[in-house]
């Protein structure tokens, strides 16, 4: 069910902080904190799984649902005008959290963001002002 080294269980168990965006029974999103634009969340499992081989279908269905439900808030509350939805399976593919996640990256019209985007530690005050805006 959950990995005692994993940081996304920790954060799902309530051991480690995190800026909790939406949540249903098999989910979480939560903002990331080197932020690519915006409101940049992922979305998670409840339930462990490392990576797209091995989650289970019933989960993945739910995550892709809840980034779903989360393009639209996105939409909805701080105007994104598009959305990028990404997903890395395997260190080749940059996945660096041994977790599955999607990115909920909200895209604005003219926006500087090229894919794959260097990551640098967003500003905590700023990402907790958009968790606000999108709950
Ligand atoms: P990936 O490279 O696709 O595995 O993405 C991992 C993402 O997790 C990166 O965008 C990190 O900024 C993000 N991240 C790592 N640790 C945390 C954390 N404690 N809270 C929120 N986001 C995190
Ligand atoms: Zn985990």
């Amino acid at each position: 069910m959950s990995d005692p080294d994993c940081i996304f269980c920790k954060i799902i168990a309530g051991e480690l902080p995190a800026q909790i965006v939406d949540q249903d029974e098999r989910t979480i999103a939560f903002m990331d904190i080197s932020p690519a634009t915006r409101g940049h969340t992922l979305v998670v499992p409840r339930r462990h799984a490392r990576d797209l081989l091995e989650i289970e279908p019933e989960d993945l269905e739910a995550t892709i649902l809840a980034a779903q439900r989360l393009a639209r808030t996105v939409r909805d509350r701080l105007g994104a005008d598009g959305v990028n939805l990404l997903n890395s399976c395997g260190s080749a593919a940059w996945q660096t959290v041994f977790h599955f996640h999607v990115h909920v990256i909200p895209r604005y019209a003219g926006d500087p963001l090229r894919l794959p985007w260097t990551p640098a530690p967003g500003d905590a005050d700023e990402i907790a002002k958009t968790a606000q805006a999108l709950r």
